[in-house]
């Protein structure tokens, strides 16, 4: 289907005033974003619009039952100059599985892939040209009915902001291996990227913090004996040469990075094995020296490397040895910003015609 997006422009481009050696982490905004309504069981009047506020009722359901669901991903410039989106077709298959989880409407794929390409190709003066550095996208998609009562709503809005990154230091990270709180359980909402999920994580992060430690390593509900995810991002081990990644089992999110991490690891010729895997056995390993590498995979980082798992008594360390999983990030990098050849097909180009 194609969809008429109409654009109402901003006066004037607020882009001068970004500093682009030195971006604000979050802070940031473009001067557009993209806006589609829920209501009569259908998805109307999508929109490109100046970046501003939205009139909120206070009953507006997301705010009282939580469905609020996102996703996150970046804009890159090729070799070019060209705006390149990575898989955003698999976001938007994703969101929809959230939408699924929490009673929500789907949200039409190839409007969701239009709507970034529209407002991508419209921000592309705001993509960071430094290696490295990406537009972060953010769509995402709230009940705003205004309703006292547990229901699904009937109202929601799906919008899409982006926000300039600079580029990611990432320096070896402490994870503490969690066994007090839990981030999901089988049965609930953990394979959602549901806002509630990560409301939940947050004091535990604090605390983690406390102790001097950078991320959460969440362990499984019923045991916190099997390793899920660390932070906001999938986990890898490397073990005797293979690397091991937790298997989707409901409770961990089906990350994009992963999956591309998973592909691209193959493609060098490892073997990579999706299954569960216990804190016990990353211990072990650790001991006899079989721990080669371990790393956190998601979109905001990249690949982050893991230095050690502190756990009550005791801490894990891991070795520094191994650098495939950087490796594997810098093929990411050069796929999304075009500097070889795109062999797995994951880039989208999105410019119809630069302004
Ligand atoms: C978003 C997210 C990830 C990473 O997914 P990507 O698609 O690779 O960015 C992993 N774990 C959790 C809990 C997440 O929210």
């Amino acid at each position: 289907m194609s969809y008429t997006i109409p654009i109402t422009k901003v006066e004037t481009s607020k882009v001068d005033t970004l500093d682009f050696n030195n971006i604000p982490l979050g802070t940031t905004f473009t001067d557009h974003m993209f806006i589609c309504d829920y209501e009569n069981g259908e998805w109307v009047n999508p929109r490109i619009v100046p970046m501003g506020l939205i009139p909120t009722h206070p009953a507006a359901m997301a705010l009282h039952y939580g469905q609020a669901i996102f996703e996150g991903m970046k804009a890159y410039k090729d070799t070019d100059g060209e705006p390149m989106l990575f898989r955003p077709e698999q976001n938007a298959k994703r969101l929809n599985k959230s939408a699924d989880r929490m009673g929500m409407p789907n949200f039409p794929e190839d409007l969701f892939v239009e709507g970034l390409k529209e407002l991508v190709s419209l921000e592309h003066n705001w993509i960071p040209p430094k290696e490295g550095s990406a537009l972060y996208l953010r769509p995402f998609m709230y009940a705003d009915e205004p309703f006292i009562g547990m229901r699904a709503a009937t109202h929601y809005k799906f919008i899409i902001m982006a926000s300039p990154a600079g580029p990611f230091f990432s320096k070896r990270i402490k994870l503490w291996a969690e066994k007090q709180f839990i981030r999901a359980a089988h049965g609930g909402t953990g394979e959602a990227k549901a806002a509630g999920n990560y409301a939940a994580a947050i004091r535990p992060t604090e605390l983690a913090k406390a102790k001097g430690y950078d991320q959460v390593l969440w362990l499984d509900a019923a045991e916190h004996k099997y390793i899920q995810e660390v932070g906001t991002m999938n986990i890898f081990f490397k073990i005797n040469g293979e690397f091991i990644t937790p298997k989707l089992d409901g409770s961990v999110l089906d990350g994009i990075t992963r999956k591309s991490v998973i592909d691209v690891l193959r493609d060098k010729g490892f073997k990579v094995t999706e299954r569960l895997i216990t804190l016990e056995e990353v211990k072990e390993a650790s001991h006899n020296g079989t721990l080669e590498e371990a790393f956190g995979a998601g979109t905001a980082v990249g690949i982050a490397y893991i230095q050690e798992i502190g756990l009550e008594g005791e801490t894990i360390q891991v070795s520094d040895q191994s650098p495939i999983g950087l490796e594997v990030n810098d093929t990411l990098n050069a796929i999304k910003t075009g500097q070889i050849e795109d062999k797995f097909g994951w880039m989208l180009k999105t410019r119809k015609e630069l302004a």
